[in-house]
């Protein structure tokens, strides 16, 4: 599917988490959430890593960045493993791993000067010393995500939150990182605020070459910034594609459903929407057999009981689904 090397390689990556209880606090159950998940970016590359919330698409950016630890599996960043590194090895790779999280406000040092804010990993890294230069590495900084300069001299709450998202992209930005983990980076803007900064997320790309892992809800704002999208229900990857064939041909019930709720700008073109019934089941506790057999309007025998695999579909589509055909071919129009 990908003929350029992987900048970043997932290979059955599970995290489980232990929760304790009962009379001696041992471990009662495990949270599953995620559960063996195989993907790879190459560079440059932008993957979106899609679904409801709760499906584990967070947790495998913070296993990425080693935020957390994985409980199984292996993650190679240019062919050299760095789920298994040591805390005191793992410098250079939070200079080449950068993330932008949700509520900038919240990430940033209300304290600091946007200034600070930027400086801090520039020295941190050791990019820049001295204050010229990192006052001229930091104007270039503010000029990348189209802020006024003048305003370094300003603390993060005298910003709006576009803005302020701005500031953290130019932090992620500072020690030129290869590849950049944006975890629902827009979700918490306005519409029209959300396209402004996707659409710088997309210049910056262009310009600086690194890759991207979005992790998003909003499949209406990733199609307007994706290479390749992998969608998650219950920790698994259940279809993953390149933006065209997902968005035009989706195969997977669950990525059907995700899709019939994207509103379609052409008015003319009548889209059916899936409305799926019941909860997103418990991690703690999965379904047996294929994990959204619950809430699949397909379900059939064979799907409470056995797993589906990943298979390729399209040559450039795999999907978890015992039904060899896409279902509903008139749920989504052609192109739609
Ligand atoms: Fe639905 Fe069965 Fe396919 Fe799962 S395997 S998505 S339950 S049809």
């Amino acid at each position: 599917m990908n003929a350029i090397p992987p900048l970043l390689e997932v290979s059955g990556l599970k995290k489980h988490f232990p929760l304790r209880g009962g009379f001696f606090g041992g471990v009662s159950a495990h949270v599953y959430a995620v559960d063996g998940v195989d993907f790879s970016i190459s560079k440059g590359e932008t993957l979106s890593l899609v679904g409801e919330s709760g499906c584990g698409k967070s947790t495998v950016g913070r296993a990425l960045l080693r935020l957390i630890d994985p409980t199984a599996g292996e993650v190679k960043l240019d062919g050299n493993r760095i789920d298994n590194l040591p805390a005191s090895q793992l410098r250079p790779l939070r200079r080449r791993m950068q993330v932008i999280f949700q509520d900038p406000f919240s990430s940033l040092n209300p304290r600091m000067r946007v200034r600070e804010i930027l400086a801090e990993p520039l020295t941190n890294f050791g990019l820049a010393s001295g204050r010229s230069e990192i006052d001229d590495r930091v104007a270039l900084l503010m000029d990348k995500v189209r802020l006024p300069r003048d305003s370094m001299r300003r603390h993060p709450h005298e910003f709006s939150g576009g803005q302020r998202q701005r500031i953290g992209i130019a932090r992620a930005l500072a020690p030129d990182p290869d590849i950049i983990i944006c975890d629902e980076a827009v979700s918490a803007l306005d519409v029209s605020v959300k396209a402004q900064i996707v659409n710088l997320m997309s210049d910056l790309q262009d310009e600086l070459g690194m890759a991207l892992l979005f992790i998003s809800h909003d499949l209406a704002i990733v199609e307007h910034i994706t290479h390749r999208v992998a969608v998650m229900y219950l920790g698994k990857i259940v279809e993953l594609a390149d933006r065209q064939t997902l968005f035009a041909r989706s195969h997977h019930p669950y990525t059907r459903a995700l899709l019939s709720a994207v509103p379609v700008p052409d008015p003319t073109i009548k889209r059916q929407r899936i409305i799926l019934t019941g909860d997103v089941p418990s991690p703690i506790n999965p379904p047996s057999g294929c994990r959204f057999h619950t809430r699949c309007p397909f379900a059939f025998d064979r799907c409470r009981t056995e797993e589906p695999v990943l298979r390729e579909v399209s040559p450039s589509q795999i999907s978890a689904c015992h039904l060899t055909h896409a279902p509903g071919a008139e749920i989504l129009p052609a192109g739609a």
